[in-house]
């Protein structure tokens, strides 16, 4: 999931690359590595951890070169060592290599490599593919990088130079992405825009297979046969690469105070207030097959496959669709046919997600018609699905996902209101259902004025190693993910339940040491919630209940109780997650831990 990024121009490179590895490094902050080639020579820094490290080692260094490779790293082969850190050095040093992937036959190739006599120094996979670049090159980067290509398996987003050409960068992606940045004064090449930031806003996305060779004033785009390509050029908005804190200490607390806002732009221009009417336009040309659609498979990981739960939920009961949300690691293994009427849905903020991505080509090669549900525009989901929906919310950074959440149970909505339109449901109950959307923003400001108390309770509690999130129906997605959130940030164990499951387990865990936050707005199956608090209550588990503003009954049954304002029932989502944003936010703050960068995650995850 590492970050790359590359130039080649008339301006010095140091500038340009680690202004990108500081923008990239929400993908990886294992290690990161800089090199550039200057009057005949490598010059290569590297350092363990963040790109700070890395830019404290270059200090004083004076480098004119304007041509060089830039890294932060994830590490999947090999500790997150200085020695591990890219760029890796191929054959007698003639070629640099930076590498977004995994090389999955690499034990295979490093025992064919040191039979002829290579001499590995890393424990990575991108070693091995340095080296049979080196030993592919005959002249031409473009045709070794092709022919390394075929000889190895698994995704790869990799930039390369080579000593013989010292002004030349070559590019390639195999499910791993990689786009070009135009300017006037050069060529650059990323992992994601956000690293071309006040340098450009005119890109071309690489296609899967694609090489590209990028010179200061030329560019040139080959297919996997090497044939030249025609590419379109992008101009990007400021958003895609705006990552600025605006104050506030990280992107996680900034990003959970965006949410009334990123909710609003779920359904800006899409919905109707008055008359309740949802028009969805990146749905419009396939709205046919939508209509006959038999059966909808959700399809993604992490914090999106629980968004896709809750869709799961809302789309079968609200619009009548058989939908079923399937974790995407799991369902690109399944080998099941499904009727040509059935459409897959994938989720990703990033729309790199690996598996999420396996899935969208699993279900096309079986003809079924896939959609995509995605933050970031142009990337890989948006342009391999046939139709879909943006988020719309601005760049996410925090590593762990919070607004985007939010956003795509406000996406659900509008697909499940979408969906009714198609089949001529009750429009009446639409409008009362719109009317609630649009004064959901108010209420989400609500619950963020909350935001002492619920620091409070995050002091009384984060000294606790272990906790449960019990929540059920509609609020069983939010369990998962407040327990999710917990676990990412603080690193403290959390669980999330379904409540009915309880006793089927968990409640051996209870105590007095263990806390329990129990999702118990005033919905449909309050009551059932209640039976589930008293069930922790009895053995003495301290309980933090989630409830609908003067819930007094609850609230007397409760150790700490967070007071959320009434909605739809399957509307309490979207406020009763932002408590458990929160109380990970303060736990992980007075922990001491590393908000936006949480040990061992990365933002994007383009590895299987
Ligand atoms: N496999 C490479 C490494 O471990 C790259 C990892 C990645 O892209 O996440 O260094």
């Amino acid at each position: 999931m590492c970050g790359i990024i590359a130039y080649v121009g008339d301006q010095p490179a140091q500038p340009i690359i680690l202004s990108g590895l500081r923008a990239l490094e929400y993908r990886g902050y294992d290690s990161a590595g800089f090199v550039v080639r200057e009057n005949g020579q490598w010059r290569r820094w590297r350092a363990s951890g963040p790109v700070a490290a890395l830019a404290a080692k270059m200090n004083g260094a004076s480098i004119r070169s304007g041509c060089g490779l830039g890294h932060t790293r994830w590490a999947t082969h090999g500790a997150p060592t200085e020695v591990n850190a890219h760029p890796h050095a191929g054959g007698q040093d003639e070629v640099m290599l930076v590498h977004n992937g995994i090389v999955e036959n690499f034990s295979r190739l490093k025992k064919k490599l040191a039979m002829v006599g290579t001499v590995f120094v890393s424990e990575t996979d991108t070693e091995v593919l340095a080296h049979l670049i080196a030993l592919c090159y005959a002249g031409d980067l473009v045709s070794a990088v092709a022919e390394a290509m075929s000889r190895t398996e698994g995704p790869l987003g990799i930039a390369v130079m080579h000593r013989a050409r010292p002004d030349e960068i070559v590019v390639a992606r195999r499910g791993s992405p990689m786009l070009l940045g135009l300017t006037d004064r050069g060529r650059l090449a990323a992992s994601d825009a956000a690293a071309f930031a006040g340098w450009t806003d005119q890109v071309i996305y690489l296609a899967d297979n694609e090489i590209a060779r990028l010179t200061a004033d030329s560019h040139q785009v080959f297919d996997a046969r090497s044939a030249r390509v025609d590419k379109v050029v992008t101009t990007i908005s400021p958003a895609e690469t705006a990552a600025e804190l605006n104050g506030f200490p990280h992107f996680m607390r900034k990003e959970i105070y965006e949410q009334a806002e990123t909710a609003a732009s779920a359904w800006r221009g899409r919905l109707d207030p008055v008359t309740g009417a949802v028009k969805l336009g990146g749905l419009l040309d396939c709205q046919e097959r939508l209509k006959n659609c038999s059966e909808l498979i959700i399809a993604a990981c992490g914090t999106s496959y629980y968004a896709g739960l809750y869709g799961q939920y809302l789309l079968s009961e609200s619009a009548g669709l058989d939908a079923r949300a399937e974790i995407a690691s799991e369902f690109r293994y399944c080998q099941r046919s499904y009727p040509a009427a059935a459409a897959l849905l994938a989720i990703s903020q990033s729309g790199e997600t690996a598996d999420t991505l396996a899935a969208v080509r699993l279900a096309q090669a079986q003809g079924l018609l896939s959609l995509g549900l995605v933050n970031v525009a142009g990337s890989t989901l948006a342009r391999e699905t046939a139709a879909g929906v943006y988020n719309h919310a601005g760049p996410e950074i925090g590593v762990a996902s919070t607004k985007i959440f939010l956003s795509q149970l406000a996406i659900f909505n509008l697909l499940a209101l979408f969906w009714r339109q198609l089949h001529g449901r009750d429009r009446a109950e639409d409008l009362a259902w719109a009317q609630a959307l649009v004064g959901l923003p108010d209420k989400i400001r609500q619950v963020l004025a909350l935001d002492n108390r619920i620091a409070a309770i995050a002091e009384r509690f984060c000294h606790y190693p272990n906790w449960l999130f019990l929540g059920r129906h509609f609020n069983y997605p939010v369990a998962l993910e407040g327990a999710l959130k917990l676990k990412e940030v603080s690193y403290i164990h959390a669980e999330g339940y379904a409540a009915g499951e309880m006793k089927h387990g968990p409640i051996a865990l209870v105590s007095p040491e263990v806390p329990t936050v129990a999702i118990a707005p005033a919905d449909r199956l309050r009551a059932k919630m209640i039976g589930n608090i008293m069930e922790v209550k009895s053995r003495r588990g301290p309980v933090i209940a989630i409830i609908t503003a003067g819930d007094e009954e609850i609230k007397e049954l409760a150790d700490e109780a967070i007071e959320i304002p009434p909605t739809l029932d399957w509307l309490y989502p979207l406020l009763a997650v932002i408590p458990g944003q929160l109380l990970a936010y303060h736990a992980a703050c007075l922990l001491g831990r590393n908000v936006d960068r949480p040990r061992n995650l990365a933002k994007s995850v383009t590895v299987e």
